[in-house]
């Protein structure tokens, strides 16, 4: 008998803590209705075949190219949520009134967020809307993250963000992640440095937005362990639009990354491909 192949439009993994800490961040691909649980399936040989179609991941409708991770030409150009100021919280224009969806911005932007530090590939900072935690620490591949600050909007956010980058990154470098070469940090101590150091800042900020509106947090910090059994040397890039097969064993999940043997492939930018998946 043959199996119906599983094929479908792909989103982003589904990545989810374990019932404990120690235990390993738990997978599934997602291809349309499908999900395939890929921790199991480390070992063995998994095989991605990009059919040639791409749906925006919004509305729906074929595209040629995806645009901002899986949206077509006119829905990256109308969505607020693929504007720059979502990249760049600090640039919000919606007191301006030139907020491409305000009821959208008011629902998405204009709640608690997080300000962050976390390890991915070394100490970063980092925002997120409150609601994305954890998953955001492990799209990002961290090992470790601590909340530092709890602010009333994501344009806040953006302010503290920048105050702390000029003393830390905010980038990860995802080959280093890739490869595992990550030190353990103490971030409550690097939260205690960047506190001090950000303190002028934070009090002209608090002064502007309400003495309330940036909040320091006494959370603990979070370890982060990724099914992986091992993390290659080198690192090779699979990309569907040079190559539309993807195939080798599977051995490792980290961000949304999968390690096959063969190379690596990151799925969260190619959300929206159609894909048969063996
Ligand atoms: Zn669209």
């Amino acid at each position: 008998m043959i199996e119906a192949a599983t094929q479908g439009c792909l989103s982003k993994m589904a990545a989810t803590l374990p019932g404990r800490q120690e235990e390993q961040v738990v997978y599934h691909l997602r291809a349309g209705e499908h999900r395939i649980a890929l921790n199991e399936r480390l070992g063995e040989p998994l095989n991605l075949r990009w059919t040639g179609a791409i749906a925006c991941t919004h509305c729906g409708r074929a595209t040629k190219k995806s645009f901002a991770q899986g949206h077509c030409y006119p829905c990256f150009k109308r969505l607020a949520q693929c504007d720059t100021c979502i990249m760049k919280p600090e640039t919000c224009h919606y007191f301006q009134g030139t907020c491409r969806e305000p009821e959208w911005g008011e629902r998405h932007c204009f709640q608690p967020h997080i300000v962050y530090l976390a390890n991915s590939s070394g100490l970063k900072v980092g925002i997120t809307r409150k609601t994305q935690m954890p998953t955001r620490w492990l799209d990002q591949g961290a090992i470790q993250a601590l909340p530092i600050l709890e602010v009333d909007t994501r344009q806040q956010s953006g302010f503290v963000e920048m105050l702390f980058k000029e003393h830390v990154g905010d980038r990860t470098n995802w080959r280093a992640m890739l490869k595992g070469e990550v030190t353990e940090l103490d971030l409550k101590t690097e939260r205690d440095r960047l506190l001090a150091a950000t303190a002028n800042g934070l009090g002209q900020l608090r002064s502007e937005f309400g003495a309330d509106a940036i909040r320091e947090l006494d959370a603990s910090s979070s370890d982060f362990h990724y099914p992986v059994a091992s993390f290659p040397s080198k690192i090779v890039s699979h990309n569907f639009d040079k190559k539309p097969e993807v195939s080798g064993i599977l051995q490792g999940i980290k961000g949304q990354y999968l390690m096959l043997d063969t190379g690596v492939i990151n799925l969260r930018k190619f959300t929206g491909y159609e894909v048969s998946v063996a």
